[in-house]
């Protein structure tokens, strides 16, 4: 689609379905919209139309937001969380006030030097309000134009959110450019939704390379994760004549806590102390295949080794310790990956059952 065609596309669609009786959309001067755009930013529209009407009730004005105390302010913010908001809010206002006569100024670029005001945000103000020639790129516009294009990488890259912004201005028209940029904001909220995107229905259909590929939720992709730091265990399976398996249970609080697990220790030197502990003889021991964990904040390598012994008292459930039967096991926790390596024990010490 040529950028004509995709605007002429968007702004059709707006015609037909787009929202229009928004309070933010009535009335609109540069202060409704901000205030809107600011509401808006991490709130989904049904809970901001309250708080809105109740914000422009209390102080209907740039002057009114200037002179109102922070207290009130903060209370008409109560509730709609990321309070920081609304203090950038206040500070602005007075700014407005104090420096610029009460009027917004009317470029994108002096907008974006008014606290809480990003370069979307300025671009929302002035293409709504101001009726300027100014693009968008919230987080609904990003996901569309993400797909349309199947842009490849995270938007918080630099490089990557460079290319959404030069997509976004050249899409952008010279005409009607307050309905453009409500539509691209609606069909990012309505039809583009993160997980269920109704293509059926969507204006940008014929062009969208990510519907084109089937792949529309693969974009925008995801924020890389860090490397998590590695962490190595080895956890013995400590197997008595009965082909049991030596397990206890973790402290209620913390890692796995409360789950029935194997001992850890940090290398097979630290056998003897163990078998010692439980008056155990070693046997033979094997490697089984290691297994790796992955937890919110590392990422455990698991190095086990199923290990025989003999000289146990066979009945021994002893405190956190006891020994689990693989043929017949007993419902107890179990964190996953010990549940894994039970069912690998089971399946060489009892071959045909499973634990
Ligand atoms: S066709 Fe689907 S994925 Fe592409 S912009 Fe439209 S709703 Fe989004």
């Amino acid at each position: 689609m040529s950028p004509n065609a995709f605007s002429t596309a968007v702004l059709e669609w707006f015609d037909r379905h787009g929202r229009k009786d928004l309070p933010w959309q009535q009335d609109i001067t540069p202060y409704r919209v901000w205030v809107s755009e600011i509401m808006l930013q991490q709130t989904q529209v049904a809970t901001v139309l309250a708080y809105y009407q109740r914000f422009m009730d209390a102080l209907p004005t740039v002057e009114a937001l200037a002179s109102a105390s922070e207290d009130e302010v903060l209370h008409l913010w109560t509730g709609l969380g990321y309070y920081s908001r609304a203090r950038n809010l206040h500070k602005t206002a007075k700014l407005v006030v104090e420096q610029h006569a009460g009027q917004f100024p009317r470029s994108v670029e002096a907008l974006a030097e008014l606290p809480g005001i990003g370069r979307s945000t300025a671009g929302a103000i002035a293409s709504i309000s101001m009726g300027l020639r100014a693009p968008i790129l919230d987080g609904n516009v990003k996901r569309v134009l993400a797909r349309y294009l199947a842009q490849a990488g995270y938007p918080g890259e630099p490089a990557v959110a460079r290319a959404l912004w030069q997509a976004a201005e050249a899409f952008t028209p010279e005409e009607r450019v307050n309905h453009y940029t409500q539509a691209m904001m609606d069909l990012g909220a309505t039809l583009c939704t993160r997980s269920k995107p109704s293509c059926l229905l969507c204006p940008l259909q014929s062009g969208c390379r990510a519907h084109a590929l089937g792949r529309e939720t693969a974009y925008p992709e995801a924020k890389p994760r860090k490397a998590l730091p590695q962490k190595h265990t080895l956890m013995p399976l400590l197997s008595n004549p009965a082909g049991e398996i030596l397990l206890y249970r973790r402290p209620s609080t913390g890692l796995w806590g409360g789950l029935w697990s194997l001992p850890e220790i940090a290398d097979l030197k630290a056998l003897e102390a163990l078998a010692q502990r439980h008056a155990l003889q070693l046997g033979e021991r094997q490697p089984l295949a290691g297994l790796s964990h992955t937890f919110s904040h590392f990422q455990l390598h698991i190095e086990p080794w199923l290990v025989r012994t003999e000289g146990a008292a066979v009945q021994m459930a002893e405190g956190d310790w006891l020994w689990y039967n693989l043929a017949s096991p007993p419902r107890l926790g179990l964190a996953a990956p010990v549940k894994t390596l039970l069912e690998r024990a089971a399946d060489i010490l009892n071959p045909g059952e499973s634990a």
